[in-house]
């Protein structure tokens, strides 16, 4: 039932601040309800969800008509690859972008958005050959690059982990990007402060949250029957 493994992932989220004494509130929790109907997202956000994120335009922007915020509004995150040719169908339309990975894309969305987009940059950190991002090294001059685009804020790096990595690997490679992040929001770049980490999955999300995550993207945990 979604409310109970919202109560699960909630209880792990606390646990897993007190472990690394974070704070609760600095970790927010994006569902993502991708694999879920109408129905399943209006019920988490019933629950108390108040970020939403996806990954398929269309879909998108059907569950954006057909759902209602609650108490409190509610953020759509779009977190998966974005063609270039659908940056204008949906780049207005969401809170934060999460796939930055290209100057290309970039320049779509410099020339579409109607206001400042929040975005993160996508890091490949495995370097997976089936991942889209760009490379850790590659980080600091791809966002030097971006200072021109003075529609994007560059708010944050995110990154997916490979399903099969051990807990040992996963600690290293969310602790990279941790590192990373650090790195880019020490120069206090006006159109990149890079404060949040976008990591942790429904897989791995303790470890991120361990290793600073302020953004998990979960899914399957919140919405399994
Ligand atoms: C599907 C997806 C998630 C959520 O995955 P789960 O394993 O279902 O929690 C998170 N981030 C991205 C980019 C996704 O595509």
């Amino acid at each position: 039932m979604i409310s109970e493994n919202l109560r699960q992932v909630e209880q792990e989220i606390q646990d897993s601040c007190a472990l690394a004494s974070r704070q609760r509130n600095s970790v927010q929790l994006i569902a993502v309800t991708k694999a879920s109907d109408a129905r399943a997202t209006q019920a988490i956000i019933d629950a108390g969800i108040t970020h939403c994120g996806e990954n398929r335009v269309d879909a998108f922007l059907a569950k954006k008509a057909s759902v209602e915020a609650r108490e409190q509004p509610l953020s759509w995150h779009f977190i998966g690859n974005l063609q270039r040719r659908k940056v204008k169908q949906v780049i207005n339309e969401i809170d934060y972008f999460h796939a930055l990975d290209s100057l290309r894309l970039a320049a779509e969305i410099q020339k579409r958005a109607e206001h400042t987009i929040a975005c993160f940059v996508e890091v490949n950190v495995a370097k997976e050959a089936s991942k889209q991002g760009i490379s850790l090294e590659e980080v600091p001059d791809f966002i030097a690059q971006l200072a021109v685009y003075d529609r994007i804020q560059i708010v944050g790096l995110m990154m997916m982990a490979p399903i099969d990595a051990t807990v040992e690997q996963l600690h290293e490679l969310f602790h990279q990007l941790k590192q990373m992040q650090e790195q880019i929001a020490a120069q206090e770049l006006s159109y990149a402060p890079c404060v949040e980490l976008s990591m942790g999955m429904s897989n791995d999300y303790p470890i991120a949250i361990e290793e600073g995550a302020t953004f998990i993207r979960v899914g399957t945990a919140l919405f399994k029957a």
